[in-house]
Parts: structure tokens; sequence; C-alpha cells
């Protein structure tokens, strides 16, 4: 709803580098709140004109959209614009895999999968349609003065050109908390695309019950597999003459072609699909098997690096009379593991918006009005980034960090008890579904779960034991919770946003 400020000469003006699914939702929740007191105009190089409207490029215009399922908690998408939430959750378009948690109260509801793809479609229309959002379909770049503008927004992903090109207010970011013995921890996954025979929420007790995979589904959606640093190296394209980059290094998605898995753009063939010595193509196979799906249902296959890095600052002056505020992956790019990124990022783009709503008087901000922001800011970097890197350290029982790539590699090797892994693996399992229950829907009987283990290839089984079940204990406790400004048209109180304990 939008709020009745008293009539002021001046709107707030906006500007928004990078049209996201993080720049779109702040641009509409400041619409929402303001109304016709804010002038938001939002830049994306992946949109064109098409007659009268902005749309997403497509594969022939150089985009390759999207496809992931992501996980948005209730804390975040029920304080999301109802014209937006409307458009987003209709039928056959979410699903409620995942069960109540900290972040996702019964009182507000269950957490939602929906696909990246759907959420950049419902915000590019509701921000021309509903909000008059003025979209701007080409690169941001700085102005030459900042006269006129008081907030820049960056919201251009994680290799943002916008905050690297304004270093000398937000500081350089930097790896070196997230290194071990010097060197920054990054880790290679590959995402499996695939279409799903098995019910999305019966996958939950496999994937939490090892660190290997994760699937995270809407009907189907991405298996997403660890990789030693050895199983990295097989993932290589093939030209026709010898290995190109592609797969891996430029985000290209390796579609099936019969038994082969070829990239559009490239023509090139990824190695593993057909290299009969591979190591790496069984336990890919193997990894599908445990979710009941085949390699036929496989539509098809990407590799990404995924590492962190700290920002001293999110909120910065760029200008005499101009507040520059860092947002989305450009502000925190996590480890997905947890699934939490968008939910972070969405996080700081309410709580701006908020802020915005409160302080907005027509007169210049000043740099204290941002304190309450910046310090939600910095609450979300620590309570996030503390959380991945566990995931990311994989600490055994003492605590000791002992990383993923080497429990996969311990899991390789023999001996291997197949009796013993089963029951180590079966035993995860039930406990897993004991602490579910009464948290989400009703679950397959334990001899479901136990087909699915027994089907697995030994060395499978072994790695699954070694890379350990969900920390769910270690990384779970209090959440940043944002709480939206009661309507206070005349107040300067800075908005109600606190760590809820
Ligand atoms: C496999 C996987 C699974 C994930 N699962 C989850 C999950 O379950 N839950 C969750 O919360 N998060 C998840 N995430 C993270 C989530 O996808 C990201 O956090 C989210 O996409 C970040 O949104 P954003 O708008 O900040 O950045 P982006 O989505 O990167 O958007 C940035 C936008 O900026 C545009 N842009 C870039 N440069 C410029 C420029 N110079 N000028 C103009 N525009 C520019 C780009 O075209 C793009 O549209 C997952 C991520 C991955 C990879």
């Amino acid at each position: 709803m939008v709020v009745r400020l008293p009539q002021r000469a001046v709107p707030l003006r906006v500007d928004v580098a990078g049209g996201g699914p993080v720049g779109l939702s702040f641009a509409c929740m400041l619409k929402s709140m303001l109304g016709d007191q804010a002038a938001v105009r939002v830049h994306d190089r992946r949109w064109m004109r098409r007659r009268n409207r902005i749309v997403w490029r497509g594969l022939a215009d150089g985009n390759m959209r999207r496809e992931q399922v992501v996980t948005l908690q209730s804390n975040v998408w029920s304080l999301l614009p109802q014209q937006v939430r409307q458009r987003l959750f209709v039928g056959g378009r979410f699903s409620e895999m995942w069960p109540l948690g900290p972040d996702s109260p019964a009182e507000r509801g269950r957490p939602r999968n929906i696909k990246i793809r759907w959420i950049e479609d419902c915000l590019l229309d509701a921000a021309q349609d509903v909000y008059g959002v003025e979209l701007v379909p080409q690169a941001y770049s700085s102005p030459d003065s900042w006269d006129g503008l008081h907030v820049l927004a960056i919201a251009d992903g994680a290799r943002s050109a916008t905050r690297d090109s304004l270093k000398d207010h937000f500081g350089t970011p930097s790896r070196d908390l997230y290194s071990v013995d010097g060197a920054p921890l990054d880790e290679r996954v590959l995402g499996i695309r695939v279409t799903a025979k098995v019910h999305d929420e019966y996958t939950v007790p496999l994937t939490v019950c090892q660190n290997r995979f994760l699937f995270n589904s809407l009907g189907g959606g991405f298996i997403n597999m660890r990789l030693t640093a050895e199983e990295a190296s097989e993932i290589v394209a093939l030209g026709e003459c010898g290995p190109v980059r592609c797969i891996g290094v430029l985000g290209c998605t390796m579609r099936p072609q019969g038994p082969r898995f070829v990239c559009d753009k490239h023509r090139a063939v990824l190695k593993p699909s057909v290299d009969r010595l591979s190591f790496l193509w069984p336990r890919i196979m193997d990894g599908l098997r445990f979710f009941g799906v085949d390699a036929a249902d496989v539509a098809g296959i990407t590799s990404f690096t995924l590492g962190m890095q700290q920002m001293s600052k999110f909120t910065a002056q760029i200008g005499p009379r101009t507040f520059g505020f860092l947002l989305g992956d450009a502000a925190n790019a996590l480890h997905f593991w947890p699934g939490r990124g968008l939910n972070t990022g969405l996080k700081g783009a309410l709580s701006l918006a908020a802020e915005l709503r409160t302080r907005w008087r027509g007169t210049p901000f000043h740099a204290a009005d941002f304190a309450v922001h910046e310090g939600i800011m910095q609450q979300l970097q620590y309570r996030e980034k503390s959380r991945a890197w566990i995931t990311m350290l994989m600490p055994d029982e003492n605590g000791a960090p002992r990383g993923i790539e080497d429990r996969i590699r311990d899991g390789l090797q023999g001996p291997f008890d197949r009796n013993a892994l089963v029951a180590t693996l079966y035993e995860r399992v039930r406990t897993i579904k004991a602490r579910l229950a009464g948290r989400m829907g009703s679950l397959p009987a334990d001899e479901w779960f136990l087909t699915r283990i027994n089907a697995m290839d030994v060395r499978t089984l072994k790695v699954m034991v070694e890379s350990g079940p969900w920390i769910t204990r270690r990384i779970g406790g209090d959440e940043i919770v944002i709480r939206m400004p009661q309507e206070r048209p005349n107040s300067t109180q800075p908005a109600g946003l606190s760590l809820v304990s």
C-alpha cells in the first residue's frame, strides 16, 4: 500500500544498477511504499525493448536465462509487496518442499521453491505494469555528475562492475577471511538440470543425510554435486580441435544430443559424457539414481565455482547529495549450499526500502540516516557468511576443519564395508525423518528410503557417509528478521528493524 506522506516538491530520485531479482524487487518495494514520491529508474543489460515493452533477451540475443530453483523463506516472501506476491505465487509456479524453521516460522508459512526465471519475469512485468518504474535496457555507467540523484542502489550481481568503479567509496572486497592456509577456498560444483519423477518433499531427507548432492526441486530442478579438484579437471568441453573455453569458464550449459552433452553456443561436447574411461560420469549417474532420476531425465549440465569475500561497508556517500548502497550479490555473494543468497539480498533490499520510506523528507540525506540500515547489512554479512563458511569448512566432531574435498577423496578410497555404509546412511535418514515430522508434509515409509540407498554404488555410499549429514544445528539459531515500519508518515524515527532474539 502506498503511504500518503505530506506533499513534497522533490521526489526521491533513485537509480538502480542491475535489474536481477534483487534490483527489481527493491524498485517495486520502494514504489509500493512511496508511490509518486519516488522516481525509480532501473538499468539492466539483459533486457531489450520490444514495441512498447521491456522484455528479457533470449538465447538468440545472447542471454542465457537462469533455470535454477531457489527457496524463499517466509520471513522474506511474506514481506514482498502484495501485488508482487499475487503474481509470483500462482498454482504450479511454486511448491513447498522444505520444512518450517527459524526463518520460516509457522505463523508466516513454509519456505517456497520457485524458479528464478519466473521471479524475474513477474518482477519485470510488475515494475512496468503496476509500479511505473522506468526501465533502461542497457548496462549502467556512472554519470559525470551525481547532481539530482539521491540514491544509487548497486545490484548488478557478484561481479559488480559498478561496485568496482566506486571502490574508493566502498573499499575493495577481501578474500582473506575465507581462505585456508593463505589460499582462498573455492569449490567447484556441477549443476545437473533434471525433470523429477519423485515427489519434491520426499527428496529432502536424501539431500540432508549427506553433503555430496543437493536437490532443490519444483517438479524438477538442479541436482548440485560438489567435486574434488581431480573431478573438476574432467569438466572439459571438447571442440573439433581439442578443449575450448566453454562450460565452467563462460557459464555454458551442455544439453543432451543422444548420449552426448553439447553446448548450443560453442558446439563443444562435455568430455565425461563421451569418455568411456571417465571416473566422474558413473558418479554423476549414481547421484541421479539416488533421487530417482534417469539419464534420460537430464536436460542440461553446467558447472560453477563458489567462494566468498568480505565487504568492509555497504553504504557510502558518493556525491554531495548522493548515497550509494550495495545490495544483493553485489553486497554479499554466498555459497549456496544452505540456500540463502537471494533471501539475504531481499532482506537488504527490504531494509533499504523501509529506511528510505521513513527518512525521505524532500531534503538531502545525512550519513547518520543510514546507520540502522548499514547495521542490518553488517548483521546479514556476519550471520550468513558465518553459516556458509561452516558448510564450506565442514568441521569434524571435534570442530577441526575437514573440507568437503578431503571428505570426498576419503570416501572414494577403500576399504568398503557395504553393509555398514548402508546402515549408517539409513540411520541418518530415519533420524532426519523423525526430526522433520510436523514441520512438513508426510514422507514415505522407511523402506522407500532404504531402496534408494541400496541402489547406490559402494563408492558413492562411502562418499555420502564421509561427507556427513547437514550440520543444521551448528548453522541454525537466530535469524536476522527485517521488520517493516508501521505507517508513521510524520515520524523521523528509524525503521523498526531488529535482530530477533
Ligand atoms: C545453483 C544456485 C542455487 C541457488 N539457490 C538459492 C536458494 O535456494 N535460495 C537463495 O536465497 N539463493 C539461492 N541462490 C543465490 C541467488 O540465485 C542469488 O543470490 C540471486 O540471484 C542474486 O540476485 P541479484 O539480483 O543480487 O544478482 P543477479 O541475479 O546476479 O542479477 C544481477 C543483474 O545485474 C545485471 N547486470 C550486471 N552488470 C550490469 C551492468 N553493468 N549494468 C546493468 N546491469 C547489469 C545482470 O544482467 C543481472 O540481471 C542460488 C544460486 C545458485 C548459483
